[in-house]
């Protein structure tokens, strides 16, 4: 049988890396990392084929025009990221569930389309101030960076009523457990 799709979605410093990465070490989950494609840089020690695909605008646009995704989305101005249909099928045909670290549109629109094959989860920061000290804490982006991610944060909690579970990533060892159990719960459904 068809693994399920599980979405994370939240503010960008919020979590949802080091939320995946916990959630991957748990066996029983069988889950699988959606690798998405992106036309930004590599950042910090980032590699092609592990965090994203790395391609040139030119190539997303080019593979957009071939069909070759399921949603992408340009989260940040001249920033593209998207599903690639191969990465759904890549994981999925194999029996895995797919995790998928998307924007909160992305997020809305996979679940549209997966319908009850997909749970989607939102992460919440514990406050504004709270994520500000984590985009900063992480040390990977540019001032100007952080300033546009903290920009764009408070529209995107707003789509947090849209998703199926809602959880704020105060305490990342109760983070973990509410998710996993959630998880747990919907791929035994
Ligand atoms: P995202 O993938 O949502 O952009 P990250 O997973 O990169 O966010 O996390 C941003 C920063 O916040 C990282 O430095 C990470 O270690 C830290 N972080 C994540 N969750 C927590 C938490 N519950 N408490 C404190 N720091 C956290
Ligand atoms: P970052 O640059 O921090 O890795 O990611 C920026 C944002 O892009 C995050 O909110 C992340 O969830 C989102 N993102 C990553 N991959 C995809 C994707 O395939 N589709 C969409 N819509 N958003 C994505």
């Amino acid at each position: 049988m068809k693994g399920k799709i599980i979405i994370l979605s939240a503010p960008s410093g919020t979590g949802k890396s080091t939320v995946i990465g916990r959630l991957m070490q748990i066996p029983a989950l069988r889950l699988g990392f959606s690798i998405s494609a992106t036309s930004r840089k590599p950042r910090g020690n980032e590699q092609d084929g592990r965090e994203y695909y790395f391609i040139s605008d030119e190539e997303f646009r080019r593979r957009v025009a071939e069909g070759d995704f399921v949603e992408y989305e340009e989260v940040y101005a001249g920033t593209h990221y998207g599903t690639l249909k191969s990465e759904v099928e890549r994981v999925t045909d194999s029996g895995m569930n797919l995790i998928m670290d998307i924007d909160v549109k992305g997020g809305v629109n996979v679940k549209d389309i997966y319908g009850d094959r997909a749970l989607s989860v939102f992460l919440s920061p514990p406050s504004l101030e709270v994520l500000e000290r984590r985009l900063r804490g992480r040390a990977t982006d540019s001032e100007d960076t952080i300033r546009k991610r903290l920009d764009k944060a408070e529209y995107e909690i707003g789509f947090a009523s849209r998703f199926d579970l809602c959880v704020v990533n105060d305490d990342l060892e109760e983070t973990v457990g509410k998710v996993a159990s959630a998880i747990s719960g919907f791929i035994a459904e």
